[in-house]
């Protein structure tokens, strides 16, 4: 399918994985590599469209600051971290934007904030005053109150469903959700050699929804494929298409923009009947 539609994308919302801006050898940051994001986030700006960033990586900055080893267990100790690791995070985002003369805004949510109508509509509120200002926000669960224990009751569970939620909110017309795999597969590729790559998905069915699987296969991201299927729900019910690519090589973010085929795209079907609430309360 000719993807240079996507050109034409004005609201963008791009989620990263901790496995896209860390080192897999260390889990150290990947200072690189984030140079290298927020180089193009700036192009995007420089194109006039306004992009809003989706970052993972608090707890594991957090873990490597506080000299943990294991990938913490307890909950306590990942609140812990992710307060530790968000202000590590946003200082090399707030350092890497001045260099490009970006402004960047943090945006913490928890899933209690989005439920309640009064500060679900000052969050959208918030992101359309950033975005006219110019700014980027870069957008993460608060991990420190929110209490993950139970994932998708009482707290978004990860940050692909937490991109779309976004994404829902402010109107965007393209989600980008960079992982560490190249998009979706019949099956899980690195268990099964005869799984075949999907580049397009016209309409999410239950056809394609058997092709989640739970488990993420990397040591430091949370959501596996059906965390990225429940995110194309979210995101293409509510009018936004989405591509989900490999941030392996991160300059895929252009390639996608200027319609080259990168990934497996999610075409928009909008809802008429979208109503975010039903997806934060998990009634699909
Ligand atoms: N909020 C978590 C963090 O910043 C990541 C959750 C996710 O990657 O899904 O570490």
């Amino acid at each position: 399918m000719d993807r240079s539609f996507l050109k034409d994308k004005k609201r963008i919302v791009v989620k990263i994985g901790t496995s896209t801006i860390t080192h897999t050898s260390t889990g150290n940051l990947n200072l690189g590599k984030l140079e290298r994001l927020v180089r193009m986030l700036t192009d995007i700006r420089n194109q006039d469209k306004e992009v809003v960033v989706v970052s993972s990586g608090a707890i594991g900055a957090g873990r490597k600051a506080l000299g943990i080893k294991e990938r913490p267990k307890t909950l306590s100790v990942k609140q812990a971290c992710a307060a530790v690791g968000q202000a590590r995070l946003m200082m090399v985002y707030q350092k890497l934007c001045s260099e490009y003369n970006q402004t960047a805004a943090q945006v913490l949510l928890t899933k209690d904030t989005m439920v309640n109508d009064s500060s679900r509509y000052n969050a959208q509120n918030t992101f359309d005053e950033l975005l006219r200002l110019g700014a980027i926000p870069i957008v993460n669960e608060n991990d420190t109150v929110s209490t993950s224990e139970i994932p998708y009751v009482d707290s978004f569970g990860d940050n692909d469903r937490l991109s779309a939620i976004v994404a829902a909110l402010i109107g965007a017309d393209l989600l980008i959700l960079l992982s560490d795999i190249d998009g979706l597969y019949t099956d899980d590729p690195r268990s099964n050699p005869d799984a075949r790559f999907i580049s397009l998905v016209p309409e999410i069915s239950q056809k394609y929804l058997n092709m989640g699987k739970e488990t993420s296969g990397s040591s430091v991201g949370t959501g596996g494929m059906s965390a990225k299927l429940a995110a194309a729900r979210i995101a293409t019910d509510s009018g936004a298409d989405m591509v989900i690519a490999n941030g392996d090589q991160i300059d895929v973010i252009m390639d996608i923009m200027s319609g080259k085929e990168k990934g497996t795209l999610f075409l928009a079907h909008p809802n008429l009947d979208f109503d975010l609430m039903h997806y934060l309360n998990n009634e699909y």
